[in-house]
């Protein structure tokens, strides 16, 4: 039956009504609120600046809305982010709005490393300046800090490192 979806460990129906006393319903968040420890710190990480002030009612920054359906954020390659239960309008606001670059594609884990040892490089060769070290073993870090830079760059001339566009998909 149209509009019924399998809701919870048991997959009992969802209520049809929305807001029964005692039921609990699958709502619309599109803010990604959590609701654990350290509260809520509302939604300014994905939708900073869509909504004034006047928003803020009893509801705070709840959609009001009945989930439509789970969505996850998915990359070219395969990244997902974590699932998120929205309504129509907001599929379709995300889509239009958001235009983001996986995180994990921008700095897979090569770079993740190269870049640590980058910034421990350059901090040997600043450590040998300040002791004052003799050129050539300051020549020889800054050259190394260099290496390590290059192989940063080549990590994003291959591809390694790159911009994948993230797009709202449904879990199905
Ligand atoms: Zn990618
Ligand atoms: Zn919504
Ligand atoms: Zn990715």
């Amino acid at each position: 039956m149209p509009g019924l979806r399998p809701y919870g460990a048991l997959g009992a129906p969802l209520p049809l009504v929305s807001g029964a006393p005692g039921m609990i319903v699958d709502r619309c968040n599109p803010f990604g609120h959590s609701t654990g420890r350290g509260g809520d710190r509302g939604p300014r990480h994905l939708a900073g600046g869509l909504y004034s002030p006047a928003y803020e009612g009893d509801k705070k920054w709840f959609c009001p809305n009945r989930a439509d359906g789970r969505y996850r954020m998915r990359c070219e390659c395969g990244h997902v982010g974590q699932e998120m239960h929205l309504c129509y309008p907001h599929v379709a606001m995300i889509s239009r709005r958001m235009s983001r670059i996986c995180p994990p594609c921008v700095m897979p884990p090569e770079a993740l490393d190269l870049h640590e040892r980058i910034t421990a490089a350059q901090a040997r060769v600043a450590a040998l300046m300040q002791a004052g070290a003799n050129y050539e073993a300051v020549r020889a870090a800054a050259s190394r800090a260099d290496d390590l830079g290059q192989a940063m760059t080549e990590l994003v001339t291959r591809g390694i490192a790159h911009r994948c566009q993230l797009t709202l998909t449904e879990v199905s």
